[in-house]
């Protein structure tokens, strides 16, 4: 490509990453490297470029944050291929392999916004003696169940799930929330992040109203 004559627009030569075939494109989009908008969405719409986004730390009962910047909604928004959506929403679409039915919502068990953790198989949690869908920490309700959940969330009373970090606390996981709690200056609300499950429950720990046997 020679040296672009006056009035002529800069172009940069560029390979798509997507397809892998080299075009040349003006120079005020080169940020954006594919050679058409169908490779771009197909980027976009790699479940691999979801992944690399969220962090995964080791542990059964952890949070799978989005890395991305979060909304004055305590979301974190993203867009797929030309959709707008949000993370945790979309690793339910990832889990499911199927769209969110028109009119539901995908809830947290774990109450973090920016959570993603979609590991399956599919489970349930129950709610008011209703079972919702469950894969990982996102379950699929309506806005009242959601509504229900935070409800019973801020009196104390947790639901139950299979996956809920209550019937999983090991014993071990009781003594290291009360001696953190003893230790350090670690808030209620951070250890209930950390051992997944509400500050209410990290409250009657502390208080040994739970778990009150272990020593
Ligand atoms: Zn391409
Ligand atoms: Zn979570």
């Amino acid at each position: 490509m020679g040296r672009p004559k006056f009035g002529q627009i800069a172009r940069v030569d560029l390979i798509c990453r997507q397809c892998g075939i080299p075009f040349s494109k003006p120079l005020s989009q080169a940020d954006r490297p594919f050679h058409k908008v169908a490779c771009y969405r197909a980027y976009q719409d790699d479940p691999q470029r979801f992944h690399e986004k969220v962090l995964r730390p080791e542990g059964e009962l952890v949070c799978w944050p989005h890395t991305a910047k979060v909304g004055a909604d305590g979301y974190v928004a993203i867009s797929i291929g030309a959709q707008l959506t949000k993370a945790h929403r979309h690793a339910w679409v990832l889990a499911s392999g199927a769209p969110i039915p028109h009119g539901l919502l995908i809830g947290h068990i774990c109450d973090n916004r920016i959570c993603t953790r979609n590991d399956g198989p599919l489970g349930t949690y129950e709610l008011n003696g209703r079972l919702l869908p469950r894969y990982g920490h996102l379950f699929l309700g309506t806005d009242d169940d959601n509504n229900e959940d935070k409800e019973m969330k801020q009196r104390g009373n947790h639901p139950k799930g299979e996956a809920h970090g209550i019937a999983k606390l090991r014993t071990e996981d009781v003594l290291e929330i009360r001696r953190l709690y003893a230790t350090t200056s670690i808030a209620q609300w951070e250890l209930g992040e950390q051992f997944d499950v509400s500050q209410g429950i990290v409250s009657k720990i502390i208080r040994r109203v739970l778990w009150a046997h272990v020593r």
